[in-house]
């Protein structure tokens, strides 16, 4: 460990940047609340454009994590850590024992765990140097969070078709990766008709081989359907993308959908409910907080899970009757259960 720096920024308790240039580390951990716990958030790594862009995500990311692990009543706070590079060039041993360092150095004030462009395995590298990482031995938490959105999806559906069968029912999925896939095998085996969207062919063709329609990488967005599930990256709720949306949910897995906040307003306008990206998409962070808890109890991961739903129906519920944005009305229920 080389070099490290606390950066001041308000509204988060401890934003650190962490550089070690012998391995080519360079990262944020951000420590957003640790009011319910200790922090715990996924470690993304990802080819930044700018040191800014890496920051920005990290700060957006752990703030998101608070209110997740809040609303999913798990007594842990919110923190996030990004690596800036490329996972499939630049990540090696020496580079995760290092981030490992970094984790070690928090003290247990964060917890890590996998997020896009980071593994199970990669977190059992980590767990070399540091023991502030859950047990990851129970695997990929994709599937538990494609549980969570296929129930949330669910939940949508009888709020506005009065019905949660979704046979028949049209799904547009933007990425089929860990979280995407599982979920497209949750609505196909229900009988939903799903267009799929992958910037990677191998995920793309794994999609179609499981019954999905192959679509636009750059109009998967506007797919005439009833959901459209993003399972990507964040930010493709948009100035831009709001207009050209063809469907009546948005309901999927990515964090930060909403470029800004502002934009759950824009999806109330135009009549489209959404389901607000940390409470549907909180089956990973069950199943993790899971795993550090004294001994794996899987029926409180299944009930949690679960509970996604009447989260869910509630935020719904209390939108239609005050024409509140739900991601207004969800952010004012973790805030309550922040100060509970
Ligand atoms: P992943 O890396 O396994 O899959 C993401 C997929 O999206 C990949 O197949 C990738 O090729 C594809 N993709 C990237 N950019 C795209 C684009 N512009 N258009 C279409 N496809 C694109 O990640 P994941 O674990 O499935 O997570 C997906 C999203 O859900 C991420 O935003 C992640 O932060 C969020 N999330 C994941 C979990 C989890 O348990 N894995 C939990 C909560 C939130």
């Amino acid at each position: 460990m080389n070099v490290y720096e606390d950066i001041s920024i308000d509204s988060h308790e401890r934003v650190v940047y962490c550089e070690n240039i012998d391995v080519g580390l360079k990262a944020f951990i951000a420590v957003h609340n640790t009011q319910r716990g200790p922090s715990l958030g996924g470690c993304r790594m990802w080819d930044y454009d700018t040191e800014e862009d890496a920051l920005r995500d990290v700060l957006r990311l752990s703030r998101g994590m608070t209110f997740k692990n809040a609303l999913a009543d798990l007594d842990i706070g919110g923190g996030k850590s990004v690596i800036w590079g490329n996972s499939k060039t630049q990540k090696t041993p020496l580079l995760l024992r290092a981030m490992g360092e970094f984790v070690q150095y928090m003290n247990g004030r964060y917890i890590i765990a996998e997020d896009v462009g980071m593994t199970v395995k990669d977190i059992l590298v980590i767990r070399e140097i540091t023991k502030f990482t859950p047990d990851p031995t129970a695997g990929d938490p994709g599937p538990t969070t494609a549980k969570g959105v296929y129930i949330g999806i669910k939940e949508a559906c009888k709020f506005l078709y009065g019905t949660d069968v979704l046979s028949g029912i049209q799904v547009a999925v933007q990425g089929a990766g860990s979280v995407g896939l599982a979920l497209i095998k949750h609505l196909r085996k229900e009988g939903a008709e799903v267009y799929v969207a992958d910037i990677s062919q191998r995920n793309l063709h794994k999609a179609i081989a499981l019954g999905s329609i192959p679509a636009s990488v750059d109009s998967i967005h506007s797919v005439d359907c009833n959901v459209f599930a993003p399972c990507a990256l964040g930010a493709i709720i948009n100035d831009t993308t709001i207009p050209q949306l063809n469907c009546d949910i948005v309901a999927g897995s990515a964090n930060n959908q909403l470029l800004e906040s502002s934009h759950g307003a824009d999806l109330l306008k135009a009549g489209i409910l959404y389901a607000p990206d940390y409470v549907i998409n909180a089956g990973g962070v069950i199943m993790i907080a899971g795993e550090t808890s004294d001994g794996f109890d899987h029926s409180i991961v299944d009930r949690k899970v679960n509970n996604i739903g009447s989260t869910l129906a509630g935020i719904f519920e209390a939108s239609r009757k005050t024409g509140t944005p739900t991601n207004i009305i969800a952010r004012e229920m973790a805030n309550k259960m922040l100060q509970s």
